[in-house]
């Protein structure tokens, strides 16, 4: 079995012509792919009925996700979806919609989109670190969670403006899929969302991180910091071992380098861990200079028992780091009600 939603536009000429039709077959199978999202084979109208059989006859699918629940936030902005996966795995994916700020007349509309099933970081204050690793998924298990959420904002006449690679999972862990994902989703025969609307987060893979300069893409890189020194680092990221603070910090560098994307650092700011004014001011001296963003997130509730600093902490943490000319901002957390915000999806306990 293979799913359409897995081919890049390339692979689905070459498929077509191998079965012995014309090229411009391709695009009548991607334009519905990308624009109407059929749920199955028989709807791909434009091509001949034969050619249809042909494909389910080989094995072909186009295998979506199936929404087995749905939770919206308060405001209406955030929707969480558990999707079960063509296996019958399920899957967390967010939409954020942000009305106040219109691209071309329409709200910003982000997906967060997940990589894996559990994740193998440990990061003591996640809750996908928490439950551990299940499985890495699919391309085309990456693309069904963008397409489902195109899907229903297409019916509301909006559509998705910019992807993050921020749910579950780390997607340099499950490298090959992902950067498969991100082309078919970059492709301007397949989905077609610009590179510049697309952000990977890592917990700071150093291999993956050069080897994703090496694309040839235009995307963002955003590199969960969380400490300025490997000490306190690898109390909160337990894998953090073989990736130094300065290593992590270099690997971005020549990220901006490659690319002349500016990264962003995150840092979960937690209550008497990681944001005293020391922690600030050795953070500042570590970025200082080097172009980098730093978006500071103020911890969201999980299982573990790690509090958000105040405000005020929030803010001087912040000052100092302006102070010293490293570019900051506070991330508006959304969802948080819903259990949709960075850090705490986790499969068993949707609600
Ligand atoms: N594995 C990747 C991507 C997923 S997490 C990574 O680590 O970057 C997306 C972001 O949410 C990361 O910056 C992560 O550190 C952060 N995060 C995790 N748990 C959080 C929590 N409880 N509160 C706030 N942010 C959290």
């Amino acid at each position: 079995m293979t799913d359409l939603y897995r081919l890049l536009p390339e692979e689905m000429e070459q498929l077509v012509i191998d079965m012995g039709y014309p090229r411009y077959r391709a695009d009548q199978i991607l334009l519905p792919l990308y624009y109407k999202f059929p749920k199955n084979i028989s709807e791909l109208k434009q091509l001949p009925k034969e050619m249809r059989e042909k494909l389910i006859e080989a094995g072909y699918t186009i295998g979506s996700a199936k929404e087995i629940h749905r939770v919206v936030s308060d405001d209406g902005d955030t929707t969480k979806l558990l999707l079960n996966l063509t296996d019958e795995t399920s899957i967390e994916t967010v939409l954020i919609q942000y009305p106040s700020s219109k691209i071309n007349g329409h709200p910003r509309s982000t997906i967060c989109v997940s990589t894996q099933i559990g994740c193998a970081m440990k990061c003591v204050f996640c809750a996908t670190g928490q439950m551990g690793f299940e499985k890495n998924i699919k391309a085309e298990e990456i693309v069904a969670q963008v397409i489902h959420f195109a899907d229903i904002l297409q019916q509301r006449g909006e559509h998705v403006t910019n992807l993050v690679f921020m749910g579950m999972g780390e997607p340099m862990a499950n490298y090959d899929e992902m950067i498969r994902a991100v082309r078919i989703l970059t492709h301007d025969r397949g989905f077609g969302i610009g590179q510049r609307n697309i952000t990977i987060s890592t917990i700071g893979i150093v291999s993956g991180i050069d080897k994703l300069a090496e694309e040839n893409l235009q995307i963002g890189l955003a590199i969960s910091l969380h400490a300025p020194n490997n000490e306190l680092r690898k109390k909160l990221v337990p894998t953090a071992g073989p990736n130094s603070v300065e290593d992590i910090i270099e690997a971005g560098r020549r990220y901006y380098k490659k690319t002349g994307r500016r990264v962003t650092f995150e840092y979960a700011l937690m209550a008497g861990i990681n944001d005293s004014s020391e922690i600030a001011t050795e953070l500042a001296i570590l970025l200082k200079g080097n172009g980098s963003h730093v978006n500071l997130i103020p911890i969201n509730p999980t299982a573990g028992d790690f509090k958000r600093p105040t405000q005020d902490n929030v803010n001087e943490f912040e000052q100092i780091l302006s102070n010293a000319g490293v570019n900051c901002t506070v991330r508006v957390e959304k969802g948080i009600e819903i259990s949709a915000a960075c850090g705490q999806l986790r499969t068993d306990i949707i609600g």
